[in-house]
Formats: structure tokens, C-alpha cells, sequence
């Protein structure tokens, strides 16, 4: 019987050692940890003046931002072996397994101290006891409490050090975060520009490239992409290129594998009716249109009629700059950029297709973001409307408490009405005065399928369309 074991993973330090140097980016956490390094590596120099060693260190960040990676090069610079193990392996489907695995591990660690045991996905054990759906779940709560014994079990000069990773720190236990438990927070964020760039560097080790190929356009071309995703963009790449019998990877393989990324596989092979084409060309004519005449809205890089995934076209917009704010005059702009293709169709074809619906759906939430999260809306002021709860095992938003009374209800329908017609008018509005140029655009994208940013930059140019500001 082998219930009570587990199957922890040990990477042996020599073949697959990472280090500092393997992560890029993330300066602050890497220097956070760095003290970690030193502890592990020295502890004798600490414990001399009395200081505790650290036992828990959770990395919280969004998924693929490089967690379990710099774990491991904690373990790689401080030359000490790595248990590695997620939380949801402690839990199967009889009681009291989780704790015996639980002292299990801990067991091994400590053995083979100094040692990191790293948990991977620590929410999956440590969610607030008692919390959710369904009552108390007690073979999670069992797991994590133990845990919390093996931890405070541990002597002043334990020199084991637990790990944790979670990309929902605000669900977690509060008795994990306790001084002596999980005290050291270290925050991982999403790469900026300059850490993108870093990490295809990183990335391109061992994959030949073309002369063409410049990663720091690539980067500019990536906002929003975790490490992860810059990796399995240039694996993509290199997949790519060696389906086609290449023996280098170029620039273009990696652009079209950021749309492979973002919105799925191209699918040229799917015939469209002309009249379908015609439809899609205007419709996407009309997003850009508006995203061109817009001051606030972002810059467009690439129109497409060629579907992709669920998309029947697209039309790529990027930011200039990095964006951690978004204003309201963004937002405004955003919705009247999402009706540009519904605005489009009506006036042209005097009819509406379905094309539209995950545009009306992306404006629907985004106009109820704006006024019940971000206090965007001036009848109703800042205030956050509805609270939100979690499913307890997905963590997704599953049903919203509704915390106004029925006529700040309507008072939100209403708000929602007007700034999404107002946002429709001003769509509606840039395409009539601009008919012209939407015909070109359109009849460019049935001719080519694709205008990429330049040539729809002259089109512009050309047609003398002046940016206007949302009111
Ligand atoms: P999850 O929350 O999904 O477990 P994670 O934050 O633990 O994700 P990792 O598994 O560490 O993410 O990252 C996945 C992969 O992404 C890494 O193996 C690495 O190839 C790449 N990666 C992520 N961040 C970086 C970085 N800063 N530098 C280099 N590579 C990175």
C-alpha cells in the first residue's frame, strides 16, 4: 500500500540546473530571494546572530510568469536539492492520504537538508477554511493543517525551506500568511517591454534564426504575454519552421505565430461565400476605421479577413506604451471601436449579422465593468456594485451578489444603455463621414485579405482623416 507516499519530484541539480541567469526579468523578486540563497547557502551566519531562518516563501503572479522557474533557481544557485509537488496531489479520494503525504514529504526534506520543498498551486489546499460552496471540504482542511504542524514543527535551525506558488493570493487561509509560516511574499508581474525582449532572448537559445528576425519588434508586438506564452510563441516558431522543411526561423513565422498565440490556427481552407467575405471585409473595415479616427483608442497594426479560431477576421490593435491605468476616455473608445464592425454592416448593408456577437458581448461587459468596478459613470458615481463570488474548486466568478436596491438596478441598465448607444452613434458617425475611406479599406481586404500596419497607415494618410476625441 503506497496511499501514504508520495510522488515527489527531485530535480537532481547537476543535468537540469537553472539559475539566476535563466530568469529574465524580474529583478526585485530575484533580488527578494536572493537573501533566500544566502540563508540556505549560509545559515550558520544568521543563526550566530540570533535571526530565524525564513521557512515559507509563497511567489504569487499571474500563471506562466516564471513561479515555479524561479524556484527552482533558488534551489540551483544554492546548490540544494528541489522537492517539487503540487497541492493537488496531496488530495485523492480518501481522507487522511493528503496528511500522511504531507508528512511524508516534509520527512524526505529534512533528511536532505538544507533542501527547498516547493508546492506548487498551494490553493488547491490552502483556500480560507470553511469558505465556499458545498460546506467544509475536509480532506483539504486536513492536508493544510498539516502542513501548518510540520512548519511549526520545525527546530530553529531546520534548514528546510518551503516554497509556494499561487496565482490567487487573495483566496488563501490567513494562518498560512502568519509570521513563521509564509511570511515572505514575493509578487511576480507580468513582463513589461524591456523583460519580453529579455525572455526571447532567452528563449532563442538553440533555435537558428534569420537575419530578419528582431525581438524587440516582436516584443512591442507582445503586450500581455507571460514568459510562458513568449515561449511557446517561438516553439511555435521553430514548429513552424520545420514543418516547412526551413532550416532558419524568420521574423514572419514568429508575427504569424503571435496571431496562432492570440486567437488560434489561420483557417485559409475555409470557403466563405462572397457575400460572407464581403460582410467580414466591412465589418473589419469598420473596427479599424474607428480605431484610426479615435485619439484614444490604440494604434491599429494588422486588418485580416482570413479566420482565425472563432474569428471570421480581425483587426489587431496595439498599445504604443506600456498601460497599467486605463482611462475613461479608453474605455469610451474601446466600446465605439467594438461597434465599429456592427456600425459598419448596418450602414452598409442596411442589416446586421451575427458576426457581431462577441463584439456586443466584449462591449456589454465592458460597459458594466466601467460603471460597477470603476466608477466611470456620473449618474451613479464610484461605487462597486454587486460582490462577486468563486466557485470553490474552478476559482471562476460564478454568480454575483446583487448589494443595491432594485432602482440603482435600473439606475445601471439605463447608464449601460446610454453610453453603449452613445459609443454606437459615435461608430456610427466616423463610418458615414468617412464612407469613402471604409470602401477602400474594405475592397482592399476582399483583394488581399491582409493590409498590414503601413499600407493601412497611407490609407489613412491619404484620405485625410483627422483623429477626433470622444465626447
Ligand atoms: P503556473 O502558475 O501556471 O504554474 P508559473 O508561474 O509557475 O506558472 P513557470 O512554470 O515557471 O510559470 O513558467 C513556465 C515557462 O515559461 C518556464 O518554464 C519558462 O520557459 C517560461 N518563463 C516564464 N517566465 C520566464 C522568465 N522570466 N524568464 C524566462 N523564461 C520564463
Amino acid at each position: 500500500m503506497s496511499f501514504g507516499k508520495i510522488n515527489i519530484c527531485l530535480f537532481s541539480q547537476d543535468k537540469d540546473k537553472i539559475t539566476f541567469k535563466d530568469v529574465a526579468g524580474l529583478k526585485e523578486s530575484k533580488e527578494e530571494l536572493e537573501e533566500v540563497v544566502d540563508f540556505l547557502k549560509n545559515p550558520k551566519k544568521f543563526l550566530d546572530i540570533g535571526a530565524k531562518i525564513p521557512r515559507g516563501v509563497l511567489l504569487m503572479g499571474p500563471p506562466g510568469t516564471g513561479k515555479t522557474l524561479l524556484a527552482r533557481a533558488v534551489a540551483g544557485e544554492s546548490n540544494v536539492p528541489f522537492f517539487h509537488l503540487s497541492a493537488s496531489e496531496f488530495v485523492e479520494m480518501f481522507v487522511g492520504v493528503g496528511a500522511s503525504r504531507v508528512r511524508d514529504l516534509f520527512q524526505t526534506a529534512k533528511k536532505a537538508a538544507p533542501s527547498i520543498i516547493f508546492i506548487d498551486e498551494i490553493d488547491a489546499v490552502g483556500r480560507e477554511r470553511g469558505a465556499g460552496l458545498g460546506g467544509g471540504h475536509d480532506e483539504r482542511e486536513q492536508t493544510l493543517n498539516q502542513i501548518l504542524v510540520e512548519m511549526d514543527g520545525f527546530e530553529r535551525d531546520t534548514n528546510v525551506i518551503v516554497m509556494a506558488a499561487t496565482n490567487r493570493p487573495d483566496i488563501l487561509d490567513q494562518a498560512l500568511l502568519r509570521p513563521g509560516r509564509f511570511d515572505r511574499r514575493v509578487l511576480l508581474d507580468m513582463p513589461d517591454l524591456h523583460d519580453r525582449e529579455d525572455i526571447l532572448k532567452i528563449h532563442a537559445k538553440g533555435k537558428p534564426f534569420d537575419e530578419s528576425v528582431n525581438l524587440k519588434v516582436v516584443a512591442t508586438r507582445t503586450p500581455g504575454f507571460s514568459g510562458a506564452d513568449l515561449a511557446n510563441l517561438l516553439n511555435e516558431a521553430a514548429i513552424v519552421t520545420a514543418r516547412a522543411g526551413r532550416k532558419k526561423v524568420t521574423q514572419d513565422d514568429i508575427l504569424n505565430s503571435i496571431e496562432k498565440v492570440l486567437l488560434g490556427p489561420a483557417r485559409r481552407s475555409r470557403v466563405t461565400i462572397q457575400k460572407e467575405r464581403e460582410i467580414t471585409a466591412y465589418h473589419e473595415a469598420g473596427h479599424a476605421l474607428v480605431a484610426a479616427t479615435l485619439k484614444d483608442s490604440d494604434p491599429v497594426h494588422k486588418v485580416t479577413i482570413i479566420s482565425r479560431g472563432m474569428a471570421g477576421g480581425y483587426t489587431l490593435k496595439l498599445p504604443i506604451e506600456e498601460r497599467r491605468l486605463k482611462t475613461k476616455a479608453q474605455f469610451l473608445a474601446d466600446l465605439a471601436v467594438s461597434f465599429g464592425g456592427y456600425a459598419a454592416e448596418s450602414i452598409i448593408f442596411k442589416d446586421v449579422s451575427t458576426g457581431s456577437s462577441s463584439d456586443i458581448q466584449y462591449a456589454t461587459d465592458l460597459a458594466h465593468k466601467a460603471i460597477t468596478r470603476y466608477g466611470m459613470s456620473d449618474v451613479i458615481g464610484p461605487r462597486t456594485l454587486g460582490k462577486n463570488h468563486e466557485l470553490m474548486f474552478l476559482g471562476r466568478e460564478i454568480s454575483s451578489e446583487k448589494d443595491y436596491s432594485e432602482k440603482t438596478g435600473e439606475m445601471i441598465d439605463s447608464e449601460m444603455n446610454v453610453i453603449m448607444k452613445k459609443s454606437l452613434e459615435t461608430a456610427k458617425k466616423i463610418i458615414t463621414t468617412n464612407k469613402d475611406t471604409l470602401d477602400i479599406i474594405a475592397r482592399k481586404l476582399m483583394e488581399n485579405e491582409t493590409i498590414e500596419q503601413e499600407e493601412f497607415n497611407e490609407i489613412i494618410k491619404a484620405s485625410g482623416i483627422k483623429q477626433i476625441v470622444m465626447k
